[in-house]
């Protein structure tokens, strides 16, 4: 009974609290009846509680089925089978004519086709919440915003339902949003904690930004490496929405933030100025009349980095649409104190609804002209496109099948224009061969899109860079490429062919042999291995007379002989056959181990490839994003599980059961001196330490490795400067992320499945070794003219070009490799994960 009470005053004292909350956040507005509030839903009222994610979709169902005003879509499915949603909301003609106003609104994407009369069409206003998953208050407004669109009884809410259609993704990173609601929740307070040190303000190890792979959605519009993102800009595709609202949320002592963002050094180089300067400027007296109306302070024109196009609000900047981030000062959980006193959810909240229903009035307002810039936008890109020198870009890898398709595949998920390669053809000195290389045209309406594929820059109006000042695609993937002066091609391509494969008749074979140089070699590899197959590699190059005549096999290449397996011969081809099918792989085969030139298969330089069995150490105070680019480049390219092990389990751990060993950048000072003694025991046993970035400065602060930094002496000036000035001059010395060209040893073993000599790495670090003093272990160093995009200082530039990308130390019998830039980098560095495969299955050959 007392219990009872006790629940009952509990939620008394809960209820009246919030009572007021319809007029906190609606005040004076009339809502029908018919359509369920999110209360009589979630039966609490919204900010009292972080919304779980499968609630929030209950309520859009069911907002969907109350009314003939909306349509819920399902786009896809995140890795944890989260449905994405959008919930389309429009007056009940628009939605039951959504096709045709679809189809009628693609004709503005297309400068071919005759402009429609665009009086009458509706704006497409899409509003796209918590990318972020730990930035919460966007979805909670996400499920206010489609209440208030549908239910309320304004003349605001009917005009924006009858000139607007608009689509709520009301979270577009659903796996990483329920970590951190579940982290809210469970450390919810009765009455909230507002100390910013209190548990629930501070998640744990990964923390719900990030998704399912530990990887930044909002930085995967251009890479597209991510499922949810891939989703995401399929249905972009289909729509081309006019305003894009990406809702995040920033730091507690912060107010609100919308664009402009700062001029110049934050903008993207192939967005139309007339974005910047003129429609921005155009929303944002939207957004603060909204603001103003609550006494909500805000800032603009400052800091958020709005150039890298992986980024929500700068994708739809490059596709005819306005993109725009907001950022609210973050409660993270229930109520935070703050400098300026303590901010509860539902203030949070509050802002980003006013918000998105100013975005969505600005958008119907700003309707016809909208849709004219949509359409400017496309014929502008053709109009530069004919000024443009380049007529065409050639690409092709002529030995990596698999990295061709991939970037394909890349080019037309962004509906960019491919043609086949119908001659060979040499430019600049580089071989393109018919069928195995392609043709962008940069006459094409994705113009903006081909430049950000394939364009390098390296000069910028301003010199701080928030992320990356560098993302040409085309050197992401190491695909050989050359922009030309004119275009001729075979045909356009819409879909990516099943591969035609090579496999040997039955026979009787000596060995069978795949060379490495394909992307999902390793695959391959991999699936052989687990089923036991024993595979051998080559550290030179041969030439064998196989099943397909004489073929070269470089170093590095697989060689499965007949004899020394454990699988009979037809179970052995069995197994070649269905691993080959499944990565794309061609495989030889001779009936001689001897060879027409090179060494001859039973050479003492060919031998035993090691199954790998690999441990990454993970979790507080390793790198969330490297770890995870790590586990989704094993678990997707490889098919490879890894064991992820706890630093802080690293006491239960026994190194000997493991031959590698992969420590992301971090910080490892909480092993003891026990563990750090088994750990040096293991490697100078013959263990492979694969580090990364700053666990190579550990491991050198460690005494583990003995290479050296660079240091060059660097001018010092005691002349004064503004202090206002300290920032701006302390970003220029960042290195935000640029692309330089290194040289590549291609007969080390981690050079192994590479043609070429020199490859483009990817460098956001400001860490600088020499190469190492032993001429052989420095696999890739540094050009002396190292710049191919992005922004770097002068004498930081000095400072790449002096030192190395890749070194190994030797340790006893085993050995660190250093990967000083990062081989793996958002998924994306297609070019670079081949060295850091390598380090993994030939780490034991260095
Ligand atoms: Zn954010």
């Amino acid at each position: 009974m007392k219990n009872i009470l006790l629940l009952f005053l509990f939620l008394f004292t809960f209820s009246n609290l919030s009572f007021a909350q319809k007029d906190y956040y609606f005040p004076g507005e009339t809502f029908s009846e018919d359509i369920p509030s999110p209360y009589s839903y979630l039966g609490y009222h919204v900010g009292e509680w972080h919304t779980r994610y499968d609630r929030m979709v209950g309520y859009m169902e069911k907002l969907a089925e109350s009314s003939d005003m909306a349509e819920l879509k399902t786009v896809g499915y995140t890795n944890q089978l989260r449905p994405l949603i959008v919930l389309v909301i429009s007056n009940a003609s628009n939605i039951n004519n959504l096709e045709n106003i679809r189809n009628n609104h693609l004709k503005l994407v297309d400068p071919k086709v005759n402009m429609p009369d665009v009086s009458n069409m509706p704006a497409i206003i899409n509003l796209a919440y918590s990318v972020h998953g730990n930035e919460p208050s966007g979805g909670e407004a996400a499920i206010l915003s489609a209440y208030w669109l549908l239910a309320s009884q304004s003349d605001k809410a009917k005009e924006i339902r009858d000139n607007a259609v608009v689509m709520i993704d009301p979270a577009i990173n659903p796996d990483g949003r329920d970590r951190h609601t579940n982290w809210a929740n469970m450390h919810r307070g009765f009455p909230p904690v507002a100390d910013p040190l209190d548990r629930e303000h501070n998640e744990i190890w990964p923390s719900g930004r990030v998704n399912h792979y530990w990887f930044d959605l909002n930085r995967d519009w251009l890479p597209l490496a991510q499922v949810e993102t891939q989703s995401k800009i399929a249905w972009y595709h289909t729509w081309y929405p006019n305003v894009v609202g990406d809702f995040h949320e920033m730091g507690t002592n912060s107010t609100y933030f919308f664009e402009p963002t700062k001029p110049f050094g934050s903008e993207n180089p192939v967005v139309p100025r007339k974005n910047y300067d003129e429609i921005n400027n155009k929303f944002a007296g939207y957004f603060s009349k909204a603001l103003d109306e609550i006494g909500s302070l805000y800032w603009t024109k400052e800091t958020f980095d709005n150039s890298y196009p992986g980024y929500g609000s700068t994708y739809p900047d490059i596709q005819g649409g306005l993109g725009l981030v907001f950022e609210q000062g973050s409660s993270r959980g229930h109520i935070q104190s703050s400098q300026r006193g303590d901010i509860t959810f539902q203030f949070t909240i509050r802002n980003q609804l006013k918000i998105s229903l100013a975005t969505m009035e600005a958008g119907v307002k700003e309707r016809i002209y909208m849709h004219q810039y949509l359409r400017e936008f496309f014929k502008t890109g053709m109009d530069e496109a004919a000024k443009n020198s380049v007529k065409s870009y050639v690409f092709g890898d002529e030995y990596d099948e698999s990295k061709n398709r991939l970037f394909l595949k890349l080019l037309l998920d962004h509906k960019i224009k491919v043609f086949d390669n119908d001659r060979d053809i040499s430019v600049k000195g580089k071989q393109f061969k018919k069928g195995k290389s392609w043709v962008v045209p940069t006459s094409q309406p994705q113009y903006r899109m081909v430049r950000t594929m394939f364009e390098k820059v390296t000069e910028f109006a301003d010199s701080v860079f928030y992320d990356a000042s560098s993302w040409t695609m085309a050197l992401a993937y190491n695909v050989p490429f050359e922009g030309q002066p004119g275009f001729a091609a075979g045909k356009e391509i819409s879909s990516l062919e099943m591969q035609e494969l090579t496999f040997p008749e039955t026979g009787n074979y000596v060995a069978y042999m795949v060379d490495w140089s394909d992307y999902f070699a390793p695959k391959f590899l991999h699936a052989i291995q687990s089923a036991g197959v024993h595979v051998e590699s080559n550290a030179l190059p041969f030439t064998s007379l196989t099943d397909q005549g004489e073929k070269e096999f470089p170093a590095g290449s697989l060689i499965i002989p007949t004899a020394f397996q454990k699988l009979n011969a037809a179970e052995l081809r069995n197994v070649l056959q269905v691993a080959a099918k499944e990565s794309g792989q061609n495989v030889f085969a001779s009936t001689t181990g001897f060879s027409k030139a090179g060494i001859d298969l039973g050479s003492n330089n060919i031998s035993a490839i090691q199954v790998p069995k690999v441990l990454m150490l993970v979790g507080q105070g390793t790198s969330q994003y490297e770890s995870g680019e790590i586990w989704h480049l094993m678990d997707t390219k490889v098919g490879m599980p890894i064991s992820k092990v706890d630093l802080s389990a690293f006491g239960r751990l026994n190194l000997f059961e493991y031959n590698t060993l992969i420590m992301t950048s971090g910080n490892y000072s909480s092993l003891s001196s026990g563990q750090l003694t088994h750990l040096k025991d293991w490697l100078s046993r013959g263990g492979t330490i694969i580090a990364l970035r700053s666990a190579s400065q550990w491991l050198q602060s460690q005494g583990i490795i003995q290479e050296e930094y660079l240091s060059i002496k660097e001018e010092t000036t005691s002349a004064s400067k503004p202090y206002a000035s300290r920032r701006d001059e302390s970003g220029a010395q960042a290195i935000g992320g640029s692309i330089y060209n290194a040289y590549l040893d291609n007969t080390h073993p981690l050079g192994f499945g590479y043609r070429v000599t020199e490859i483009p790495v990817y460098r956001n670090t400001s860490i600088f070794f020499k190469p190492s003093k032993s001429p052989y272990q420095t696999p890739v160093r540094y050009t002396e003219n190292p710049l191919l995009g992005g922004y770097i200082s002068p004498s930081n530039l000095e400072k790449v070009k002096q030192s190395a990308s890749v070194l190994v130390s030797p340790v006893g019998r085993g050995k660190v490799i250093n990967f000083i830039d990062n081989p793996n980098f958002r998924g994306t560095w297609f070019g670079t994960n081949k060295l850091f495969f390598n380090a993994i299955f030939y780490g034991d050959k260095i």
